[in-house]
């Protein structure tokens, strides 16, 4: 069988994969998927059960019946609702393992990105891409960087937004979330033995983009 025309990226909390990934998907003419705005998104909605109704069942229900839209802009839409600043809200970033530990509601957003990847060209990027959702992606890659320059660009972007920022809960609060990622029994975050592998830490974001783009799409 042919290879789907899917670039599939992954990598860990922070290495800026969804700007990277909205680039190339803009310059191919692909769609962009953020596979993480849809675990937020089963995330957010399940915070939003009343307490007592907060059981496996409901979560497994919301994954399977999840109705999203999501924009090559980032506009998240929730049942028609704009939700996209509220998925990225501390509330849900701190809760999102809720729905990533579920086996349930990993298996209904697998079948959901496997099904979007299949109808048209697209850039999709999240920490299972390569290995679980599209493992014959016709383009495969792991972005990394250290988690100290990690860190450090998520301080520099939150300062020039003129807000707060501690380098060493940023710090801890990243390699946390990564080893959690990496823990999982299901969609671990791991490097596709055919993934290529890009090191950004001494890379800036253009220099990302023109290295996959030469590599999809050579001139
Ligand atoms: O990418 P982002 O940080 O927005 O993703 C939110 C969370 O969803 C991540 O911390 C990760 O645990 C989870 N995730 C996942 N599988 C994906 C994408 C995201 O488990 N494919």
């Amino acid at each position: 069988m042919a290879s789907l025309p899917v670039v599939a990226i992954d990598g860990p909390v922070g290495v800026g994969k969804s700007s990277v990934a909205r680039r190339i998907a803009e310059r191919l003419g692909f769609l962009f998927l953020d596979t993480g705005a849809m675990y937020r998104a089963v995330t957010l909605k399940f915070l939003e059960l009343p307490e007592h109704e907060r059981t496996d069942e409901r979560l497994a229900a919301l994954g399977e019946s999840l109705d999203i839209e999501l924009a090559n802009d980032g506009t998240v839409l929730l049942g028609g609702r704009d939700v996209t600043l509220d998925i990225r809200d501390e509330r849900v970033s701190r809760a999102v393992a809720i729905a990533a530990d579920s086996r349930a509601v990993r298996e209904a957003l697998v079948r959901k990105q496997r099904a979007i990847g299949s109808a048209r060209p697209c850039v999709m990027e999240g920490r299972d891409i390569t290995t679980v959702v599209f493992p014959d992606a016709r383009w495969k890659f792991y972005l990394d960087a250290s988690a100290r320059v990690r860190a450090q660009r998520r301080v520099d972007q939150l300062q020039a937004m003129g807000k707060e920022a501690s380098f060493a809960s940023i710090h801890r609060d990243l390699v946390e979330r990564d080893a959690r990622d990496r823990a999982r029994e299901w969609g671990a975050l791991s490097i596709a033995a055919d993934a290529t592998v890009i090191d950004t830490t001494e890379m800036t974001e253009q220099q990302t983009i023109a290295l996959i783009c030469a590599i999809v799409a050579p001139a």
